[in-house]
């Protein structure tokens, strides 16, 4: 089993997010939880060469790596992190989110051992309750980062609440909170750096104004919210597949899984899948989604297991061991989306992707930059650049 990441969606995806923030809004994108499955590292790195600004993550550990596999673009912690943290946010230059006057105090004296200023992100709540200083407090800490000889502020943000964005009327009394801090701050001069609030629910609705930067995270995954549908001209950059390892026809009347919850009407061909629910296949799935084998939409039988996945492939054709089954993705004429796939099992397209676990291999497919960016080569060089590409392709492609 493995992961297709198509990593040319991606550079798609960034473009049209690019199209729908406007020039002067820069990107910030959200890669945490490994970017949504998709693994942050490669996923960082290619977004950074299509000109994303920056990077947003949740945790310490996940600015760490990839600053560690080399990434040099900023990199803010959305979230917080705990006391004993900071120093290593210090030392790799990652900015963090500020949210209270103790958090503050204590990272101007981190800072003063050190000599370059930390950039910080003041986070302000205006109605998700969850992280941020209510707008109350908020000018206050701004006055202080300003008087503050050791931070900088890098941006002062929110996060919305609601699921449809601009569509909502929560999402409106929040920005009026957030514009009660702005104003006067600004008034104040006491604004640097970005302001930021929108995430792909807010860019995709329409959101005004969408201040300096904007915060997508799932869109750039070629994924849309269920509230948002309609067509949005996003591609999916995953795909999950896995080769059918045994095939079986079973006499009707038998039972197929823990529970023996499916029970063969007919003289049935199962085909066994060698992934589960550790792999991003939801066990609510359980005998109510579909893959794809020879183009060929077929239904899951049985409880979705840790490993393994039952499918009815008596009406396949020709269907041998070693097939492919594509569980999100597409084959031939049809295509099982992660909207599909999360409806059908009851949960958000998030908690899908981000559930595709460690020990599916993640295979990278494109990522060659359009020509003008790539450095400018003789034309026979060229063509045998193209020959090398394509090879290297192919080398990358699951044995099959
Ligand atoms: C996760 C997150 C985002 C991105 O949200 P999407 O819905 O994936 O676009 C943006 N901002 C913050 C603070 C987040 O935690």
């Amino acid at each position: 089993m493995w992961a297709d990441v198509d990593l040319d969606a991606l550079a798609h995806n960034l473009a049209r997010i690019g199209e729908l923030a406007g020039p002067n809004v820069r990107r910030i994108l959200v890669v945490k939880a490994d970017a949504y499955g998709h693994g942050a590292v490669a996923i960082a790195h290619h977004a950074v060469r299509c000109g994303v600004d920056a990077l947003g993550v949740s945790t310490s550990g996940e600015a760490l790596e990839l600053r560690g596999s080399g990434v040099r673009a900023p990199i803010l912690i959305l979230g917080t992190v705990l006391e004993e943290e900071l120093s290593d946010c210090l030392q790799n230059d990652v900015q963090i989110g500020l949210h209270s006057m103790d958090r503050l105090r204590r990272l101007e004296r981190l800072a003063s051992r050190q000599r370059a200023p930390v950039r910080v992100h003041l986070k302000i709540d205006t109605g998700m309750g969850r992280l941020g200083v209510l707008p109350e407090r908020a000018l206050e800490l701004l006055r202080a980062i300003r008087q503050s000889r050791h931070l900088e502020l890098a941006g002062v943000m929110t996060h919305i609440a609601a699921a449809d964005g601009a569509r909502s009327d929560s999402t409106r009394a929040q920005l009026a909170r957030f514009e009660q801090v702005l104003g006067p701050a600004r008034s104040e001069g006491l604004l640097t750096g970005w302001v930021h609030c929108a995430n792909s629910a807010c860019l995709f609705t329409g959101l005004r104004p969408l201040y300096d930067a904007v915060r997508p995270g799932i869109s750039a995954y070629g994924v849309l919210p269920p509230e948002l549908p309609g067509a949005h001209d996003l591609e999916p950059v995953l795909a999950l597949r896995a080769q059918i390892v045994y095939l079986k026809d079973l006499p009707s009347g038998e039972r197929v899984g823990y529970d023996g919850t499916w029970a063969a009407q007919r003289r049935t061909r199962v085909a066994t899948l060698p992934l589960g629910y550790n792999d991003g296949l939801p066990w609510r799935i359980s005998n109510a989604g579909w893959a794809l084998v020879r183009g060929r939409r077929v239904p899951i039988i049985g409880r979705v297991s840790m490993d393994y996945a039952m499918l009815d492939v008596t009406d396949v054709r020709g269907v041998r061991v070693g097939d492919v089954a594509t569980l999100i993705g597409r084959d031939g004429a049809d295509e099982i989306r992660v909207e599909e796939l999360a409806r059908a099992a009851g949960t958000i397209p998030y908690e899908i992707t981000c559930s595709v676990g460690k020990r599916v291999r993640r295979i990278y497919r494109g990522g060659e930059l359009p020509p003008r960016e790539l450095p400018r080569l003789a034309p026979e060089r060229r063509a045998a650049e193209g020959t090398t590409r394509r090879l290297s392709e192919s080398a990358l492609r699951p044995m099959l």
